[in-house]
């Protein structure tokens, strides 16, 4: 579908559009399933000029994001591109451009030529970098940040709509350990507090949906209030945002954006996973959730690529359908490349645990075990989600076993055995 067309307005009148037949294929779902899903704002086509589509939300495969992006500590152009080719190449559906050192729109129209998959990014980033300081940004600033992203050809943007003044006060009597650990979230809240100003997402939430509908480019609710410890429960802020996003959420639909709601990230304790996810899909009339992990415990620090995997499996088993990665060096450090690779990975596989958790075993499971029963070691590095991993580790014989067993191989003995 061109861009110029709006995708979720054809759904509703009932017609199918080739962004629609291509994802619906890839997925193995009928069009008029799919078709379903985007009308009812239960599923989003992401779109990149001349790429392929990608499908998010309730009944499709549950899919990753990988953030990279310059820090005002770490810039080296090349070394950022190269993250995004290595994003890619180990399974990110999407990459998020987070930059806010060096040339950002130079970064950004890097990322772009060097990848396929769709780019998104949050606006006041460059505009915070480029006013100068928080404070300084104006309004029309930001809407013309928004503009300059959305034209350029990134597929979604992030915004932090679902918070008041009043929300911010009420937070200040509550005794969080950690407060606020979105930076876009605390980019807008000191903004809001400093020009003692409304939320501007919700000021001109229409002229930005109009931005947006004009190129279907995807709105991302932002999650502010996301707790930033496991100790940090959910509170009313808390749910006060799940709710007025599930409402802004409405209100994108109305004007043709298509919309996903980041509800489920930040640090969550691990039995309270699943009852939170069936809240905020509830509370959203099921639209596509986005979880930053969560991170179920909080000290794997080094590690967090692990504690995240777990946390994102349970999520996505219980209903999430978009994961943010976490890398080992998160809050650490900016990760590098190869931490980069380790985190798509681990989220890679907490996507396909919660698929296999929704959706019943997976028939690449089988095919792997059917390869490793014939000992065919090409064939498992190809269908394993780190195949160069499992071949650099791999001591392969001349029995065809492994230095494991070796001779001794339990496989080759009972296929003997039962030949
Ligand atoms: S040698 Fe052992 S580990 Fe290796 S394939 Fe055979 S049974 Fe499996």
């Amino acid at each position: 579908m061109p861009l110029n067309e709006n995708l979720l307005d054809a759904a509703r009148l009932g017609r199918g559009s080739p962004a629609i037949s291509e994802v619906a294929r890839a997925e193995g779902l009928r069009p008029a399933f799919l078709q379903k899903q985007v009308a009812l704002g239960r599923a989003v086509i992401m779109q990149r000029d001349g790429q392929a589509p990608l499908g998010i939300g309730e009944g499709l495969t549950t899919k990753i994001n990988a953030n990279i992006g310059t820090s005002t500590e770490v810039c080296d152009i090349s070394e950022e591109v190269e993250k995004a080719r290595v994003a890619e190449r180990y399974g990110a559906d999407t990459i998020t451009d987070l930059s806010m050192g060096g040339p950002i729109g130079e970064i950004r129209r890097r990322i772009l030529e060097a990848t396929c998959a769709p780019l998104t990014t949050v606006p006041i980033y460059q505009a915070v970098v480029e006013a100068g300081s928080i404070k300084a940004i104006t309004e029309a600033d930001l809407l013309r940040m928004i503009k300059r992203h959305v034209d350029e050809g990134i597929s979604s943007i992030v915004v932090h709509a679902g918070f008041t003044t009043d929300m911010l006060e009420e937070l200040r009597g509550k005794k969080r350990i950690m407060g606020i650990v979105s930076k876009g979230g605390s980019f807008t809240s000191a903004w809001m507090l400093q020009n003692n100003k409304e939320n501007p997402y919700i000021s001109h939430f229409d002229d930005i949906c109009g931005i947006l509908a004009e190129r279907d480019v995807v709105l991302s609710l932002g999650n502010t209030m996301r707790s930033g410890c496991i100790h940090d429960a959910m509170d009313e802020p808390q749910d006060l945002e799940i709710r007025m996003n599930a409402g802004l959420a409405k209100r994108a639909n109305e004007l043709g954006v298509q919309v996903i709601i980041e509800g489920m990230g930040g640090h969550v304790s691990p039995n309270l996973i699943p009852d939170l996810v069936a809240h905020y899909k509830r509370i959203t009339d099921n639209r596509p959730l986005f979880s930053a992990g969560p991170l179920p415990i909080d000290i794997g620090v080094g590690y967090d690529h692990i504690a995240g995997c777990v946390g994102g499996s349970l999520a996505a088993g219980a209903g999430a359908d978009y994961l943010c990665y976490i890398t080992p060096s998160e809050h650490l450090a900016l990760p590098t490349a190869s931490q980069v690779r380790e985190g798509v990975v681990a989220f890679r596989i907490a996507a396909h645990i919660g698929d296999t958790m929704k959706y019943g075993p997976r028939p690449e499971d089988r095919k792997l075990a059917e390869c490793r029963r014939a000992r065919d070691w090409e064939s498992q590095f190809r269908l394993a989600i780190d195949g160069d991993r499992a071949r650099e580790i791999h001591l392969p014989n001349q029995t065809k076993t492994c230095s494991m067993c070796g001779r001794y191989c339990a496989i080759a003995i009972m296929e003997e055995f039962l030949r």
